[in-house]
């Protein structure tokens, strides 16, 4: 079945920092595949634009080579990749200067939906937006996409919505936090909301604790200079993992609309429980196996930035008291994977004398093989008396929803549909980032002023052993990190 595509409106969306890595890799691919799928109209159109001097021909050429590096591929796309780059173009252009801009007010039109993807460093965020006002390149329906980093601590992302908000409403600005972007994430709040069966079920007397996992196999690449200065703290507690906490924690919002979903993860991130520092186990990978140490790969013999977090977090409110919410992410692990599980208590009691624990547990795995499958405890089939087993029960149900279903979008596409059609249930509004860096600034600070050094973990590893027995005191184990 192909899934339902809701066309949007004609729109001219520029890419700041059109040539960089992100518009390659996910923003340029994920458009071509949302022009594949119909959902771009006929007189849509891309401008790439940063500094580097170039033809729009050329730029065509970039895209191309980058739709077919990350993008569809199969048979049939030369004629629609043809047809996509016949809506592209590009300015040469300087973000915080006077050059280019003559020529973008030229291109861009005023009577379609503007948007302005800001995919640059953000410190160049304020300097974009005074621009785009100064030229007249926006009205009460343009909108900008902000990536992250949102700041680096409360102060920063204060300076940085307080510039945005100078020549933008907070309706017009949509934060990305692509995890949000996921299918198995909006489906997680389908489960919640759409069924009776959960949500009575939701609380701190039937759920034991939550898991949450985000773990890579990679290590910090060539991206060494900005970890180091931000850490698995920063670059991923504060936003994805919170994200995610939100949204298993947060009330049933009273509709899904924006307004309504970003109030409830709000109250969330204020409800957390102020941490101990000392509590979190905080790990940096070594350099055994292939690859170099965390410490090679950033040049600093001495650093003290955590590649790994696990953490232990209490949600203070009537539904949650009670229920731990176990937090780990890191680098250099395992396996590659991402994964929410919501482990419920077991029964009070077994008619079936059994010595075996069973507890129903629900795993959202975001990454890799996105889905939902729901643990139940069923016997064993075949003869030989009453014994139980736990089997997983899929609740993606691809397959019932029909033959031939396309595959989900990436986060990145169907959060820049959701962009061009005004639909901000899947951002992060500014006060929400604000109450995420308010929680994580004096854990970080803490760190900071005591030199605290992070544990040193075996790359392809599970992370380092203080992360297990923090589990262990608590007799509960981490879920299996597999691919
Ligand atoms: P990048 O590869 O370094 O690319 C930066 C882009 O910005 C280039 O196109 C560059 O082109 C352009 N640029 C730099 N200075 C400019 C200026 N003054 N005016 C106009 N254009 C300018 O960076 P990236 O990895 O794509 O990241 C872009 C943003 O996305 C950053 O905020 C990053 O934190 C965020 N992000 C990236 C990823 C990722 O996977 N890459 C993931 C999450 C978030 P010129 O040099 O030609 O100007």
């Amino acid at each position: 079945m192909v899934s339902r595509v809701i066309p949007v409106g004609v729109f001219d969306l520029v890419i700041f920092g059109g040539t960089g890595d992100l518009a390659r890799r996910k923003i340029l691919p994920g458009l071509f595949r949302r022009y594949c799928s119909g959902q771009m109209p006929p007189d849509a159109r891309v401008i790439g634009a940063a500094r580097t001097e170039m033809s729009s021909e050329n730029y065509r050429e970039f895209v191309a080579k980058a739709v077919r590096e990350f993008g569809v591929v199969g048979q049939g796309i030369d004629t629609d990749l043809e047809k996509f780059l016949a809506r592209i173009e590009y300015v040469a252009i300087d973000a915080c200067g006077v050059t280019g801009w003559n020529k973008l007010i030229k291109l861009v039109r005023s009577d379609v939906v503007r948007a302005y993807y800001f995919s640059v460093a953000p410190s160049l965020f304020g300097d974009l937006a005074q621009r785009l006002n100064i030229h007249g390149l926006t009205d009460e329906f343009s909108r900008i996409v902000v990536e992250k980093p949102f700041g680096r601590d409360l102060k920063t992302a204060k300076t940085l919505n307080t510039d945005l908000a100078t020549y933008f409403n907070e309706g017009q600005i949509y934060r990305i936090d692509h995890y949000l972007g996921k299918e198995t994430v909006q489906n997680l709040m389908a489960v919640r909301f759409g069924n009776m069966l959960f949500e009575p079920l939701w609380n701190s007397q039937y759920v034991d604790h939550i898991q949450i996992t985000v773990a890579e196999t990679v290590g910090v690449g060539d991206r060494g200079e900005y970890y180091d200065k931000s850490g698995a703290m920063r670059d991923m507690v504060q936003n994805h993992l919170m994200q995610l906490l939100c949204l298993i924690a947060m009330e049933p919002p009273s509709k899904f609309d924006p307004d309504a979903v970003r109030d409830e993860k709000l109250k969330v991130i204020r409800a957390l429980d102020p941490m101990d520092p000392h509590q979190i186990i905080r790990g940096q990978y070594d350099g055994f196996g292939d690859g170099p140490s965390y410490r090679q790969a950033v040049r600093d013999a001495q650093s003290r930035t955590e590649s790994y977090i696990a953490m232990k977090v209490g949600v203070s409110n009537w539904r949650w008291a009670g229920t731990p919410f176990y937090l780990r992410t890191g680098k250099r692990l395992k396996a590659r994977s991402s994964e929410i599980t919501v482990v419920f208590k077991e029964l009070n009691h077994s008619i079936f004398g059994e010595q075996e624990d069973h507890h129903n547990v629900l795993s959202i795995r975001l990454q890799p093989n996105e889905g939902i499958t729901l643990g139940v405890t069923i016997k064993e089939p075949g003869p030989g008396g009453m014994r139980l087993v736990d089997v997983p029960l899929d609740m993606t149900f691809a397959e019932a929803l029909g033959e031939g279903s396309e595959e989900p979008p990436d986060a990145y596409e169907r959060l820049i549909m959701d962009v061009i059609r005004g639909n901000q249930t899947l951002f992060m509004r500014g006060d929400e980032v604000e109450a995420a860096w308010a929680w994580t600034d004096p854990i970080i600070e803490s760190w900071e002023a005591r030199g605290d050094v992070p544990k040193i973990y075996e790359s392809g590893s599970e992370g380092p052993e203080d992360a297990v027995q923090m589990m262990a005191r608590d007799t509960r184990v981490w879920r299996k990190v597999s691919p």
